[in-house]
């Protein structure tokens, strides 16, 4: 579904990616985990083609097609869908509107029957259910002045609207209480299917413990420096990264 080979890409004129591997087929689920800075973000930003996030070599093909020669709504279109770390507000524009502009396009491109207007309303309404958000926030603006976990919980309620082919997200679970956590968890899970992949950047073990990943994949400074099963995870959570860093035995 997802291949990655010898991603290098830089943000600014600095290398932050040195060559990332990874391959993602559909139905697996990846947690990838790493100390701050170590390029996660950029990954997700690469993915999602954002300015700035320039990758120089290597390349990244999603169903077969060369993602990098994509324009960013066009990967939306063939199904990835990514949560971002800090999501953006969009204020003027209802997160109704939003979601009901989005799915048109989807279906319009995947040649799906259109929803009428009540059945996108019912099916909203449902969707702010599962989250645990209520029906008013369909009307606020997207993510307009809602609370660190509200923005994390309508990624998730975007995410189940979407049905996409491929789930990034990038830090939803981060600084959520347990009861968000367990919301953002209980997304992922419902949408985890045979044909859908996910990949979950995460800093702690906690979402895991929810959400069993079948890889765990470790990156220090641009580079999958380990990959595992779930037990890798907790094994970091124990030991920490800085023993698979690069140059940790130079200067132990
Ligand atoms: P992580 O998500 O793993 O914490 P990031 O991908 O956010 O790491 O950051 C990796 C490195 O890239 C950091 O050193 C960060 O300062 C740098 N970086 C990320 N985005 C930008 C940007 N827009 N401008 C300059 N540097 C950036
Ligand atoms: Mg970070
Ligand atoms: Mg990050």
């Amino acid at each position: 579904m997802l291949n990655i080979k010898n991603l290098k890409a830089n943000v600014d004129g600095k290398e932050i990616l040195k060559g990332l591997n990874i391959d993602v087929k559909p139905g697996e689920v990846h947690a990838i985990m790493g100390p701050n800075g170590s390029g996660k973000s950029t990954l997700s930003n690469v993915l999602a083609g954002r300015d700035k996030y320039e990758a120089t070599a290597g390349t990244i093909t999603f169903g077969g097609k060369d993602l990098l020669a994509l324009e960013p709504e066009d990967r939306a279109r063939e199904g990835i869908f990514l949560a971002f770390q800090y999501p953006v507000e969009i204020p003027g524009v209802s997160n109704l509107e939003f979601l009901k502009t989005s799915l048109e396009c989807l279906h319009a491109y995947q040649n799906k029957p259109l929803l009428s207007a009540v059945e996108f309303l019912k099916l909203a309404r449902e969707k702010c259910k599962l989250v645990d958000l209520h029906t008013d926030f369909l009307k606020r603006g997207v993510n307009e002045g809602f609370s660190g976990g509200e923005k994390k919980r309508n990624e998730i309620m975007q995410m189940l609207m979407l049905e996409p082919k491929l789930c990034l997200l990038d830090e939803t679970d981060s600084g959520l209480d347990i009861d968000a956590l367990k919301v953002v968890a209980d997304g992922i899970n419902t949408l985890r299917s045979p044909d859908r992949a996910f990949i979950l950047i995460t800093h702690y073990q906690r979402l895991l413990d929810y959400v069993q990943p079948d890889f765990v994949h470790v990156l220090s400074d641009g580079q999958i420096v380990k990959s595992g099963g779930s037990e890798l995870a907790l094994e970091l959570e124990d030991k920490g990264y800085s023993w698979l860093e690069s140059g940790t035995e130079q200067s132990a």
